[in-house]
């Protein structure tokens, strides 16, 4: 599109002294505004608002967005644009989307616009002869997992060797992950192996990956819809036609069938012509919702996958802006896909804290979506059995009361872990998984915890194994046998004396999700035990592999972290447990309870999703908490109305907004210094707000760290007393080691 009404409407300006305005996608914080370049007559009738331009700063050549054209906003001589980058444009929603995220989360503009360019448009730019220029996008294969093969003529093994090689089947590959399981070995030993020329260790190639898992069984549509249901979707279809409230929650129990609602929904928005997102915590937890939404909505379904190549997520960023696509399931990301038309967003499993980025940008998902619901007309549904507090308290509900199947959800048994014997498994959870065994059902466990012990820890001087730069005690990983921190990746051997008094008596303290399963081997030798945390993830299989293994016919256990409670549908499973129930109560955040709440929600609707006879057992040191008794009634209602109770008497969300600041630095007497000075900036500054802390967060990669919180009756006085007591404090701060964070909307606290 060209500008001529623009080139003749600014008065005075020397002809050809358009310029665009142009913000840079660098990360310097002084750059954080747009930048006047002067369009070159070349390039006018192909510069337009949203376009990719490649603009000269100093001597390099970056990439920016054209945010405005009109007159020069100062008199300087100004630099021409140098070229226009061969990608689409971006849509004006998307970025207003953008620029409300960098100020609603008070990050850097260039920042929150990466969210909606299109992929890879950092990528090396490449100059064409004919003078344009385009992003080069990295045509990385997708990550493949290694396989493991016999080679014809090896040096001479070893027994041991011998017998690993035995376990390689003859003429065809093996995956390492299933070798090292099968032949009782471990990655490092494949690896030396493979150096020594007495097998092969490479990349697969052959097999397709089903990394999506859409190889999951796909339970049949129902043949009927019941009551709930249809309820449930004829008032969302009246909110899609007529005036959208924007959001709405569907509050379903456990396996209340929330999937088949927002099927139709999904259709009902699609026959209108229009497009939509589905965002999941994370898609490589939930195989199974992807497989279902693709097998029941059929083609124009596309999956945003952090795992994706560049390239590959090029393709579906285009094929969604030609419009080939008009379906986009994916993580929290997902809510920036270009989606012509939007008429409808669901946000599965919403109380996830998933959905809140870690890093700047600082967006939380839920949040970007009901706002670009809002701009759009579009509606956001908002699933799950466990609402927020925040979620519940703002929005319509709509329920879907019971099973779909009609069938009961299990009664759930609490464990008082102080009558109990030593070991990770009570005698009355024990007693389950054997009777499980011999029926041939299966379990499902969660241990929020990975690792084989806890820690190290010595009788006689009370040392501690703890990481050199955290501040944190290192947790024993057998397979191989070594001490590692989960913060930093840290590791050191397991010591056999105490390095500081020289004591034999070393002891391991509480049980990881590995030591359970040195358990649960003893205890039901004949139930596979199949391991879901980051650490088997890495090394055995995608979570769609692994839950395909454990979906296998036969008695089985998943063990896990929070991983295994992620919403999956699997029948057969007649036991679900929480093991360390009460560990999470522990934590100094306001919305502690709330997650061990969910987390023993969840876990039970585990269970008995066919109907069959079901057991859910939480173990717990304190039986008679609040989150406990409640979760283990599944008296969600209750368990929310008394959240919304306590959170309103002490203003906190949603009844008053929370803006977080995180110092950290090198030198912790000066960290402490800042922090204090910071607070009482904010706590005697002009803003009304009330601050909490500074509160002292445990060392990480040797940093030391603080944490500030600003409360506010809305969210922009909170930001705004935050902001300008950061601004200050960093100016006076200059040159010094000293990293200061804002976080709005905060997950911790
Ligand atoms: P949720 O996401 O609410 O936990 P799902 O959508 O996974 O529940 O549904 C649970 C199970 O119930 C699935 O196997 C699904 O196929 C089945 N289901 C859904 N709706 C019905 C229905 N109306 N009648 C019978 N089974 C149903
Ligand atoms: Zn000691
Ligand atoms: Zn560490």
């Amino acid at each position: 599109m060209t500008h001529p009404s623009l080139l003749a409407d600014v008065p005075g300006d020397p002809p050809g002294q358009v310029c665009a305005h142009v913000h840079l996608l660098v990360d310097t914080r002084a750059l954080d505004r747009p930048l006047d370049y002067v369009i070159p007559d070349g390039l006018i009738a192909a510069v337009d608002v949203g376009s990719l331009v490649v603009c000269p700063l100093g001597p390099r050549r970056v990439v920016g967005v054209v945010v405005g054209i009109g007159a020069p906003t100062h008199t300087g001589r100004l630099v021409a644009i140098v070229g226009r980058v061969e990608a689409p444009s971006i849509p004006d929603d998307l970025r207003a989307l953008a620029d409300w995220v960098a100020r609603y989360y008070a990050a850097p503009v260039a920042s929150c616009l990466r969210l909606v360019v299109p992929p890879g448009a950092e990528g090396a730019l490449r100059r064409r002869a004919d003078g344009t220029w385009r992003i080069a996008v990295p045509a990385s294969a997708p990550k493949r997992p290694l396989v493991v093969r016999r080679v014809v003529e090896g040096p001479e093994p070893s027994r041991r060797q011998r017998e690993i090689i035995t376990a390689i089947p003859e003429g065809t590959q093996i995956a390492a992950a299933e070798l090292c399981r099968a032949a009782g070995t471990t990655m490092d030993t494949l690896r030396r192996m493979a150096d020594r020329g007495l097998i092969t260790l490479d990349a697969d190639t052959e097999t397709p990956r089903d990394v999506h898992g859409l190889g999951m069984p796909v339970p049949p549509a129902p043949q009927a819809l019941n009551s709930d249901q249809q309820a449930a979707i004829t008032r969302i279809l009246s909110a899609l036609t007529e005036h959208p409230p924007p959001g709405l929650l569907l509050h379903g129990v456990t396996g209340s069938g929330k999937t088949e609602v927002y099927l139709h929904a999904l259709n009902a928005v699609r026959r209108e012509g229009k497009g939509a997102i589905v965002l999941v915590p994370e898609i490589s937890l939930t195989p199974q919702l992807l497989s279902r939404l693709r097998a029941r909505l059929g083609d124009g379904v596309e999956v945003w996958h952090s795992n994706m190549s560049v390239a590959e997520r090029a393709q579906v960023d285009a094929r969604l802006r030609a419009g080939d696509a008009d379906v986009v399931v994916g993580a929290r990301s997902a809510v920036f896909a270009p989606v012509a038309n939007l008429g409808l967003i669901v946000i599965d499993e919403e109380h996830d804290a998933s959905y809140k980025q870690d890093s700047t940008p600082r967006y939380d998902a839920r949040q970007v979506a009901f706002r670009r619901a809002r701009g759009a007309g579009a509606l956001v549904i908002y699933g799950t059995a466990t609402p927020r507090p925040e979620t519940w308290h703002a929005l319509e509900h709509v329920r879907l009361r019971t099973r779909a199947d009609g069938s009961q959800p299990p009664g759930v048994r609490v464990v008082d872990m102080r009558t109990q014997g030593p070991g990770p498994v009570s005698t009355p959870l024990g007693r389950a998984l054997r009777d499980a065994s011999d029926r041939g059902n299966k379990a499902v466990l969660l241990l929020n915890r990975r690792g084989f012990a806890l820690m190290s820890l010595c009788r006689a001087c009370g040392w501690l194994a703890k990481c050199p730069s955290c501040d944190v005690s290192l947790v024993q990983h057998q397979d191989p046998i070594r001490l590692g921190c989960h913060h930093c990746g840290f590791e050191t051997s397991v010591p056999a004396v105490c390095p500081a008094c020289g004591s034999s008596e070393l002891q391991r303290g509480g049980v990881g999700t590995q030591g359970l399963e040195h358990a649960l081997h003893k205890l039901v030798p004949d139930m596979r035990l199949v391991r879901l945390d980051a650490s088997s993830t890495a090394t055995r299989g995608s979570v769609a592999e692994l839950l395909q293994e454990f979906a296998r016919p036969g008695p089985a256990i998943l063990l896990g972290t929070q991983m295994v409670a992620k919403g999956h549908d699997l029948p057969e499973v007649t036991v679900a447990a929480v093991l360390d129930a009460d560990a999470g109560l522990r934590y100094p955040d306001f919305r502690a309870e709330e997650r061990v709440f969910d987390l023993i929600v969840q876990t039970a609707g585990r269970a008995g999703r066919r109907g069959e006879d079901s057991v859910v057992i939480v173990q717990a040191w304190e039986p008679a908490a609040r989150a406990i008794q409640l979760a283990s009634r599944l008296a969600v209602d209750e368990f929310l109305n008394g959240e919304i109770a306590r959170r309103s008497e002490y203003l906190m969300p949603p009844f008053g907004h929370l803006v977080r600041v995180l110092i950290d630095g090198g030198d912790g007497t000066q960290v402490v210094q800042i922090a204090r000075d910071l607070a009482d900036l904010i706590a005697n500054g002009t803003t009304p707000v009330t601050v909490l802390g500074p509160a002292p967060l445990h060392r990480l990669r040797g940093r030391s760290r603080r944490a500030i919180l600003v409360r506010g009756d809305g969210v922009a006085d909170a930001r705004m007393a935050a902001v300008a007591a950061v601004a200050q404090i960093s100016a006076a701060a200059r040159g010094q080691d000293i990293r200061m964070v804002i976080d709005v909307d905060p997950q911790t606290t």
